[in-house]
């Protein structure tokens, strides 16, 4: 059996950048507190636990205390009211979604009815849409566009939560085109998270068997995961070693792995192993 590992498999540079921060700060300061999790992965969420950063969900007191900013970024008002209870703040935001941030405040300031393309529960949407004075609207899929209200925007300002599907994003798109006499689109999928798509659209045509390693609470991996399975039937996504099974590798010569954004290279290589023993 051969094991073929994408190149993009696991941590991108702003989760990278994000446990690096939390890390650093954990050592240099007693009471460090986050509202959520850092990222959607257990493992990473136990080993900032361990390093004695404590979670919590809303903002009291900070006196003497330090708030860190997650990856996926905040919205101005929880950034505000830290400040005002008193609280040091440290940001860890990934500077891609800093910079989505940015074009919609400034397509929101040329007079832009906002569209996200994304899911509204998403920890990321959330802190767009916190940035901005006008109520923006949140389209996840084709089946939920809100044409009633689409009908009526003479002009939009559209963009995209960092870690979508581009093909989704950009049939919701198309219809949009239909309605909208005026749009502004930005492609803000990040990066990282292009080329891990990318390479998911060829590995699982070039493997028998693909394993998808992340936590199920990680939109990103899930967003591979079904575009591994939509080219290859044998996809599976896993979170550890412990649940691959034996029955998904019968005769099977290749096998591709890749990893979500917020999965370690411990789960990695752990699943690597495990493939090897079998
Ligand atoms: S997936 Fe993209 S936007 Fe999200 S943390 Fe990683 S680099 Fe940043």
């Amino acid at each position: 059996m051969k094991i073929n590992l994408a190149k993009s498999a696991g941590f991108c540079f702003g989760v990278r950048k994000a446990i690096t921060k939390a890390l650093e700060t954990a050592k240099t300061r007693k009471l460090v507190f986050m509202l959520g999790d850092i990222v959607h992965n257990e493992k990473v969420v136990e080993s900032i636990r361990n390093a004695g950063i404590k979670k919590i969900r809303r903002l009291t007191s900070g006196a003497g205390k330090t708030l860190l900013i997650r990856a996926h970024g905040s919205s101005k008002h929880t950034l505000q009211q830290a400040k005002n209870l008193g609280w040091q703040v440290i940001d860890a935001t990934c500077p891609m979604v800093k910079e989505i941030h940015g074009i919609a405040r400034s397509l929101e300031n040329n007079g832009d009815q906002i569209i996200i393309i994304g899911d509204k529960q998403h920890d990321e949407v959330r802190g767009i849409i916190g940035q901005l004075k006008t109520k923006a609207l949140v389209i996840d899929k084709l089946q939920s566009i809100p044409l009633a209200k689409i009908k009526k925007i003479k002009k939009a300002g559209i963009i995209i939560q960092s870690t979508q599907n581009l093909d989704n994003a950009l049939a919701i798109l198309e219809i949009l085109r239909k309605y909208i006499p005026k749009i502004d689109f930005h492609n803000t999928i990040c990066n990282p998270t292009r080329i891990k798509q990318n390479e998911v659209k060829i590995m699982p045509k070039k493997n028998s068997v693909m394993i998808i390693i992340g936590s199920k609470t990680s939109a990103n991996t899930k967003r591979i995961y079904e575009i591994s399975k939509s080219l290859n039937k044998n996809s599976y996504w896993v979170n550890s070693a412990q649940e691959i099974k034996k029955t998904w590798l019968k005769n099977d010569k290749n096998v591709g792995i890749t990893a979500g954004a917020s999965t370690p290279e411990s789960s990695i290589q752990e699943v690597i192993q495990k493939l090897k023993n079998i």
